[in-house]
């Protein structure tokens, strides 16, 4: 049923009553001529003066009933934009998005046939709204919603069920191909940059599936469902689509606890920082220190941080968290060995944040650390949601005197060509190619290239994840400077460096470090 039609108004029922009421005022007319004006007005014959007056009454009724009725269906209409509709795209509201999800859920109950429920949802979408401001995030919004309906089959019914989260209800019968390549496609193509007003915007989005009835036919459930396969998809990466799977229950009663825990266990002081060396290939020396977070729940025990950093980046507790750990590492930055350095993750919705700059500055004042020992890893990510501004924060930090390493670089956008816009002064070489250096020789080329690359570039590389004798040969036949794996140690507390860690290439390895010079 269209927004403007009624059940109770057909055309034929209009007819009728638009006709009943032309009957009642000739009606009324008759009436008229009878007992009021039966002996005739101003020269005119009482038989004219009635029939012109049954005539008139006829047109007004006939003209009333019409505007009545259409001024209802306006009203009709207007309320049910404003109710069904989501003003700003103009996609079916979550309200309404549920009723036709349980429409379709009868039908699929009747038919058997298929009806997916496809989740899309763009990824840290508040903190780009809350950097980006309101009207600009409306802006980013509206044109998604428009680019989801170009990339939709006919047939398929749209609804906005969150800020920057769209609800698609699709029944088999309507897709060309296999529903994997329609959402393959799909988050391609959302992932293109967005021409706003004021910038290009970049955005990751994540996908989650349910098919109904298989998953269920109660509309909420398979919302439900549909939604823990897309924070699924979220946690697994950028850009990633999973199929709802009935373990996913699980994870999210763990999710929902760490989101709830996250809090205490910042007030209680449950963090710590671990420290894990680079090492400088040439001098073989120790350059700086990897600061990686630590949780230890009283309870739970240590909880890894790709457990809880992606929801504390969810919830914005990365924020405080962030701050603590950028803090924490500034200061103990006093107690690691002069001549290295401290390389901090920062979150890329911290690296969003207005007050980025500001906060950095402040901490730099508060811990005294010279900032040329202060070293901020970003992803790829962060810096991709808004070059222009990435762009000005990573030149601020270059004139402070703070290096910047792209971190996971590899894993991120394939487009290369920003690279040249950006100053930063590491590309750090994400742990999957380490990982099949040693088996895959493409891997070895690729590596290469990246090494090739970042001296095109004028900045270094370093290798994360290095585990083997024989990885590290490659890294180094490959050009290679930086490296850092559990092969030369592994994170660890502050106090085991300050015992007297090994500083050095040939400290860890002993002799063998010789044979790589
Ligand atoms: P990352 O930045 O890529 O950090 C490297 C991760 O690889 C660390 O895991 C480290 O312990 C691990 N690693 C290092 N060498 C090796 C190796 O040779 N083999 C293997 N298998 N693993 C190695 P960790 O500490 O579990 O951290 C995971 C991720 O969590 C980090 O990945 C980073 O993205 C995030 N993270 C950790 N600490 C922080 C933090 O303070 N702030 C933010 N925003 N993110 C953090
Ligand atoms: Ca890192
Ligand atoms: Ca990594």
């Amino acid at each position: 049923m269209s927004a403007a039609q009624h059940p109770n108004r057909s055309p034929a029922f209009r007819l009728l009553t638009i006709a009943c009421s032309g009957i009642g005022g000739l009606v009324l007319g008759i009436w008229g001529l009878r007992f009021g004006f039966g002996d005739g007005l101003a020269g005119m014959p009482a038989s004219t003066i009635g029939a012109i007056v049954a005539g008139l009454c006829a047109l007004a009724a006939a003209s009333g009933s019409i505007s009545f009725f259409a001024g209802v269906d306006e009203s009709l209409d207007y309320v049910m934009r404003e109710t069904h509709f989501d003003k700003l795209t103009g996609a079916l509201a979550r309200s309404a998005m549920v009723g036709r999800i349980a429409h379709e859920a009868s039908r699929t109950i009747q038919t058997g046939e298929p009806v997916y429920l496809i989740d899309v949802d763009i990824d840290r979408f508040k903190q780009i709204n809350d950097a980006i401001g309101y009207t600009v995030g409306d802006e980013l919004v509206k044109l998604f919603a428009e680019r989801l309906k170009i990339l939709m089959p006919k047939g398929v019914t749209i609804g906005r069920i969150g800020a920057g989260e769209f609800a698609i209800l699709c029944p088999d019968e309507v897709l060309a191909g296999s529903i994997d390549s329609l959402v393959g496609n799909l988050i391609d193509k959302l992932m293109q940059p967005y021409q706003l007003s004021s910038h290009l915007q970049s955005v990751s989005v994540s996908v989650g599936l349910a098919a109904m009835p298989k998953d269920g036919t109660d509309p909420l459930l398979v919302m439900r469902r549909s939604n823990l396969a897309l924070q699924h998809a979220r946690a697994s990466g950028v850009g990633n689509w999973a199929v709802f799977h009935t373990n996913m229950g699980r994870v999210a009663d763990f999710r929902q606890w760490v989101e709830s825990e996250l809090h205490a266990a910042f007030a209680r002081g449950d963090f710590d920082l671990h420290y894990q060396p680079q090492l400088d290939l040439l001098s073989g020396r120790v350059v700086g220190y990897e600061a990686l977070i630590r949780w230890h729940h009283p309870e739970r025990g240590m909880i890894a941080p790709m457990k809880f950093i992606p929801i504390a980046e969810e919830t914005g507790m990365i924020l405080p968290i962030g701050e603590w750990v950028l803090r924490k590492a500034c200061g103990d930055a006093a107690k690691l060995p002069n001549d290295c350095f401290v390389a901090v993750n920062i979150s890329p919705t911290q690296f969003m944040t207005k007050d980025f700059i500001a906060l950095v500055r402040s901490i730099i004042a508060d811990t005294g650390i010279a900032p040329g020992r202060l070293e901020l890893e970003i992803t790829e990510t962060a810096i991709m949601q808004d070059r222009h501004r990435a762009v000005r924060i990573l030149q601020e930090l270059a004139e402070m005197g703070i290096s910047v390493a792209v971190d996971d670089f590899g894993t991120g956008y394939s487009n290369l060509s920003y690279l040249v816009d950006f100053p930063f002064s590491k590309l750090k070489i994400d742990k999957s190619f380490i990982d099949r250096i040693a088996t895959d020789a493409s891997t070895g080329a690729v590596v290469s290239t990246i090494v090739g690359l970042s001296r095109a570039l004028g900045v270094s590389t370093i290798a994360e994840g290095v585990e083997t004798e024989k990885q590290l040969t490659l890294l180094k036949a490959a050009g290679c400077e930086v490296v850092q794996g559990f092969l030369f140690g592994r994170p660890s507390p502050l106090i085991k460096i300050n015992q007297g860690w090994p500083t050095s290439l040939r400290e860890l390895h002993g002799t063998r470090i010789d044979r790589l010079h």
